[in-house]
């Protein structure tokens, strides 16, 4: 190492309201992608520092869950001021260990803060049931209340909005919080550590324990914590699934996409390429809501094709610190070069490169990699098949509305999908057919906004609930049903019948 060289910053826990240094004796790197250089070493947990952290939060949740909703409300309130005022040192830690343009991140963190804004709602949103006179002299009421400790494991390319889904709705419900973010891009979340808890929140109440397998597993099987939120990888999702079930645990676990947008031969033609480049290559297509197919039905392909491939040009790829830049590099070197190996296979299978990523030149030692463009894409190629997680997008020409719609539904994911066309019932009609969890019209990227819930079908999705929303505070409480008598001596007697409704 030369005196210039950067020395890698460690990157520790926070329990306890505390930067803990790991115990484990095992790291990682985590890189600047826009210059490959090696920025920070993360803590690894082990599996004792996860019990250790598991039986802090256990004692926090106990006294948490007496909290007042008010005080809880409160707490979320204040926790949301400091966000928005911390939206620009958030986004910067952003693009240095993600490389997200500084714009796309500041979106991200918009995007995330609305999880908050849900959540001070909480006294209204755990509002039970009552029933007055359910019997004579009885009345029948439910109760929400919180599970305990809750983990939530997320991945690399959302590091504050993905935890922000999960975090705001499950501290609000009044259980205990431990957060292990990717181990690419961990700093995120200790800058909302730090931002908890000068908002109040008692420290014990939130932790990031940062780790890989191991440490995944020690929470899995874990007898003190009730219930995982998980979002990351296919493979990933079930296997979190399969093994936190069988430990006894709520679990939702959600998982990979390939977004197929459907352009009908009546679209606006200008309009859906537009849509198409903004979300096929933002955030250089590491988003689970990116569209990386495009289905062209009949006459439009040739047009919206050429459309596309007009506008690819202009976009400026480079550092996500430089204000210029739309599109950043990708996480890891592995990446970018899995994602290059994907053009090319896409061209010994018989694909069409419009535009070649591989080709734009960069300085320095960066992930990045120039965005691309595939025509005449078909289904057998590994550029369909797979999630490829880049800025590559691959065009699949259909005859139909019928052949573009059995795509999408025979394909093994359902995220996310749009359909553009200026034909109501078209669009009625593919919302009622298709087999996705979120459907855009006219919409490339349709997340939904907090006061609904986040999820896709089939493998993008294992488990019963969405994230966030009404569906985040239902996985986060369980229900409680009370029916109760006071007692009135001059109705008691004895009576062995099975209590009925009279
Ligand atoms: P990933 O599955 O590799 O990692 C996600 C998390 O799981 C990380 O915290 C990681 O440390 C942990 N992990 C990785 N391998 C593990 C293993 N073998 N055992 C236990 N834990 C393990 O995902 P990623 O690369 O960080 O993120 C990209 C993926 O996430 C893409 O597939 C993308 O579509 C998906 N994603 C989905 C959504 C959604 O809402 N459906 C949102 C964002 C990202």
């Amino acid at each position: 190492m030369t005196d210039t060289a950067i020395k890698p910053a460690p990157i520790n826990h926070w329990l306890n309201g505390k930067l803990t240094p790991g115990t484990s004796g095992r790291t990682t790197r985590v890189f600047n992608p826009a210059t490959g250089e090696v920025q920070g070493l993360v803590d690894l947990a082990s599996v004792e520092e996860i019990g250790a952290a598991v039986e802090a939060a256990s004692a926090a949740a106990k006294a948490w869950r007496t909290v007042p909703l008010s005080r809880r409300a409160e707490i979320m309130f204040r926790f949301r001021a400091l966000l928005d005022a911390g939206r620009d040192d958030l986004a910067r830690i952003l693009t240095r260990e993600h490389g997200k343009v500084h714009g796309d991140a500041l979106g991200e963190i918009a995007r995330g803060i609305e999880n908050v804004d849900f959540a001070c709602g909480i006294p209204n949103l755990l509002k039970g049931g009552y029933s007055e006179g359910a019997s004579t002299g009885v009345d029948v009421y439910s109760i929400q209340q919180p599970l305990g400790v809750v983990a939530g494991i997320t991945p690399f390319n959302f590091p504050a909005m993905v935890p922000l889904w999960m975090i705001a709705n499950a501290l609000a419900c009044g259980n205990a919080f431990i957060l292990k973010p990717s181990e690419k891009d961990p700093s995120a979340s200790l800058f909302i550590a730090d931002l908890l808890q000068r908002a109040g929140l008692p420290d014990g109440v939130f932790t990031v324990i940062h780790g890989d397998k191991v440490a995944v597993d020690a929470l899995l099987e874990h007898p003190g914590i009730a219930a995982v939120s998980f979002v990351g990888s296919t493979p990933i999702a079930r296997y979190i699934y399969q093994k936190g079930t069988e430990h006894g645990k709520r679990v939702q676990a959600l998982g990979g996409a390939k977004n197929h947008m459907l352009v009908l031969p009546d679209a606006d033609v200008n309009m859906a390429a537009d849509a198409a480049v903004s979300a096929a290559y933002g955030s250089a297509g590491e988003r689970c809501m990116a569209i990386s197919v495009v289905l062209a039905v009949g006459d439009v392909a040739d047009e919206l094709v050429d459309a596309i491939a007009s506008r690819l040009p202009a976009l400026k790829v480079g550092p996500g610190s430089d204000a210029a830049n739309e599109m950043g590099p990708l996480i890891s070197r592995e990446h970018r070069d899995k994602v290059a190996g994907y053009i090319g296979s896409a061209a010994e299978q018989g694909a069409k490169i419009v535009v070649d990523g591989r080709e734009q030149q960069f300085s320095g030692n960066g992930f990045f990699l120039g965005v691309s463009l595939l025509d005449h894409v078909t289904p057998d190629m590994d550029a369909y098949r797979d999630e490829i997680f880049g800025p590559v997008l691959c065009v699949v020409r259909v005859p139909s509305y019928e052949a573009g719609l059995k795509l999408i539904n025979d394909n093994e994911f359902g995220n996310g999908t749009a359909i553009f066309t200026r034909d109501g019932g078209a669009a009625r009609q593919f919302q009622f057919e298709c087999q996705v969890g979120m459907v855009g019209v006219n919409v490339p990227i349709p997340v939904p906004v907090a006061y609904y819930s986040f999820g896709g079908w089939k493998a993008s999705l294992f488990g019963d609930t969405h994230m966030y929303g009404p569906d985040g505070v239902k996985f986060y409480t369980r229900t409680k049903v009370i029916t109760s008598r006071w007692p009135d001596p001059a109705g008691s007697k004895v009576d062995l019948g099975f209590p009925q409704n009279r």
